[in-house]
């Protein structure tokens, strides 16, 4: 028997790991989605990153995502002189959207609004609040007057915030809109949009995709105080949302964010949405190989509040040990998961709003009073695994589908792991399929039971309405040990 770990891992992708060989690590460590940020990196290198995902998935059978992460209108400092320069308290400074290099005593902007919407007084904050200055006069169109608070090194590309103004600035600059053709060409199966403030931003960005003849899922990035005040309408517009802590807290305050970052996730479990919990989860591990107890602590707390998923920045993008990063969470998860088992939600009192979702519940009822070793979805898009994972069940659900978008899809979704299958006529005939592949990496043993949801009949393909009970039968079996397992499996 194997143990599934329920909480998925994304880690960001960079200079540590974006090599054949490194990205391969990745995938074997457990990474269940790779996320491209495209604040960095040319076209070319990602465009390479994605055929190598692709190529190892291949090989090893494993599915593995990839997620676009759009800049988004992220305000930056330009460049330096020598790429870097110190700050000092207490000094005056220029912010000017000059295209000029800054030094300590000038800094350069692209933002060209950004004179206009200061005010006096206005806050703004550099490299995630490390450094922060206070407005003293603009001259309204090109240039800011501003005392240095907190003072330390800043350097090329850093991001801005000026979480006392509402910048006008819209959701998708030409960048993005650049990047998201680049996204679409080139099949990436979740666009992240940055800074999202309304539903509007996920629908006009819908409608873009849909334009572009694509039904690729959106992920919003809850980082604006504006998406805190819109955020069930923001989670209901969308297809999962990430706790982007690292500008949330610049932008609402730090000591809001532990409240928030559970107001998010229940909002997000309510609705069915998979939700990432992101930032700086082990962030000491970008220079050592052992995270801090905090970070420990953390990563587990984040598993407790409900997340779908965790992510890694720049620990697997620029970090020392990117594989050490994935294992590291990949054992706090399982760790929090062994020990809250059997925490399947079930509401006496919820009516159901469609025929697969009562399926769904009662697969996870007869999972928990059968021991059942897995749930199994015959399913093509993998709705009634999103189901079934919301009510977060301690049998693993693994979807089967033939269905490419049924595949990736999933991959973000808490305790859902999916198995290829070619097409087949009758459900006995899927399920020989499923059984071989199960007993030969090892996840069942004869004997034992699974939950299958199916829609009949299967030649009309048919929404999900029958559950059925499926033992193991002994099969002679082709054992293959040393073969990787395309789940994220662990030895008990
Ligand atoms: P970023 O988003 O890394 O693209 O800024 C995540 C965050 O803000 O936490
Ligand atoms: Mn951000």
């Amino acid at each position: 028997m194997q143990t599934l770990r329920k909480v998925k891992i994304v880690a960001t992708i960079g200079p540590s790991s974006e090599s054949y060989e490194n990205l391969e690590k990745l995938i074997r460590a457990g990474m269940n989605v790779a996320r491209l940020n495209f604040s960095h990196g040319t076209h070319e290198q990602h465009k390479k990153v994605i055929h190598n995902i692709r190529d190892i998935s291949k090989k090893l059978h494993v599915e593995v995502a990839i997620l676009q992460d759009l800049q988004g209108p992220k305000v930056r400092v330009g460049k330096f002189e020598g790429g870097k320069a110190e700050l000092v308290a207490g000094e005056t400074v220029v912010v000017t959207t000059k295209d000029i290099l800054g030094n300590s005593k000038l800094i350069p902007t692209d933002v060209k609004t950004l004179p206009a919407d200061v005010k006096i007084g206005s806050r703004i904050l550099i490299n995630d609040g490390l450094l922060e200055l206070k407005v003293l006069s603009t001259n309204q169109k090109d240039e800011i007057t501003a005392e240095v608070v907190y003072g330390g090194k800043i350097s090329d590309r850093k991001g801005i915030n000026v979480p006392d103004v509402r910048l006008s600035l819209d959701c998708m600059t030409t960048k993005d809109i650049k990047d998201l053709e680049f996204g679409l060409e080139h099949n990436v199966d979740y666009i992240a949009l940055s800074f999202v403030r309304t539903a509007n931003d996920i629908i006009s960005l819908r409608q873009r995709i849909h334009d572009f003849g694509k039904t690729t899922k959106i992920i919003s990035k809850i980082e604006m105080l504006e998406a805190i005040q819109n955020l069930t309408n923001i989670v209901r517009a969308s297809d999962a949302v990430m706790v982007a802590r690292g500008d949330l807290a610049t932008e609402v305050g730090q000591s809001l964010l532990p409240g928030l970052q559970k107001k998010i996730i229940k909002e997000a479990n309510y609705w069915k949405r998979p939700v990432i919990t992101a930032t700086q989860m082990l962030e000491s591990m970008v220079d050592n190989p052992l995270p801090t107890r905090a970070e420990v602590t953390d990563v587990a707390n984040a598993v407790l509040d409900g997340t779908d998923a965790i992510m890694l920045s720049a620990e697997t993008a620029s970090g020392k040990y990117p594989e050490k990063c994935i294992q590291t969470m990949s054992e706090i998860a399982l760790a929090v998961e062994a020990d809250q088992l059997g925490f399947y939600k079930f509401n006496d009192n919820k009516k159901w709003n469609f025929i697969s979702e009562s399926i769904a519940e009662s697969a996870c009822v007869t999972a928990k009073k059968l021991d059942a070793s897995a749930i199994i979805c015959l399913s093509t898009t993998g709705k009634t695994a999103t189901f079934i994972s919301s009510f977060r069940p301690k049998s693993p659900v693994i979807s089967v589908t033939h269905v490419e978008e049924g595949l990736t899809s999933l991959q973000l979704a808490w305790g859902v792991y999916t198995l290829r299958i070619p097409q087949y006529q009758t459900g006995e005939q899927a399920m020989e399929f499923v059984e071989a592949q199960l007993l030969k990496y090892e996840i069942v043993k004869p004997g034992e039971k699974l939950i299958v949801t199916l829609g009949m009949p299967i030649a009309s393909r048919a929404k999900t309405n029958a559950l059925r009970v499926h033992v193991v039968r002994d099969l002679d079996n082709t054992n293959s040990k040393d073969e990787f397992v395309p789940f994220r499996f662990q030895k008990k």
